[in-house]
């Protein structure tokens, strides 16, 4: 094959958002992850997401970072309203990739709140003197 002026040209098939068709991280965008290397990628969820993962690596077994991860995107997919998956093939390697959506701005809020909530300890910190239940 001598095809020279397309071997730049990358098959790159990225998830548009099912909701305003936005190819870059919009807000209906809760969380997008690689699975191949087992990371999150961005989205609303994004330092939630990894709060809780830190979070399952120092509370949990040692092995457990892997059941952690698949939990968590368990979780995720509970609460998302739509589901994408794509994979980015780059030369030498690719990734498959994995994007959850909310369908409202609302409901991307409401996902926060419930994944996000406050993990123990996080409370310390405060130093207003202000009781925290
Ligand atoms: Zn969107």
């Amino acid at each position: 094959m001598s095809t020279d002026d397309e071997e730049g040209e990358e098959n790159v098939e990225e998830a548009a958002c099912p909701y305003c068709r936005s190819m870059d991280a919009c807000a209906h965008l809760l969380l997008v992850v690689d699975i191949t290397f087992r990371s999150a990628g961005g989205g609303v969820l994004y330092e939630a997401f990894e709060k809780r993962l830190v979070d399952s690596f120092e509370n949990g077994p040692d092995d457990g970072g892997d059941i952690a991860f698949d939990e968590l995107i368990e979780e995720v997919e509970g609460l998302a309203d739509a589901e994408d998956g794509y994979v980015i093939d780059s030369p030498g390697m690719s990734s498959a990739y994995r994007a959850f959506y909310a369908s409202t701005l609302t409901k991307a809020e409401s996902v926060l709140a419930l994944f996000g909530r406050p993990v123990a300890g996080v409370a310390r910190s405060t130093r207003t003197g202000r009781e925290v239940p």
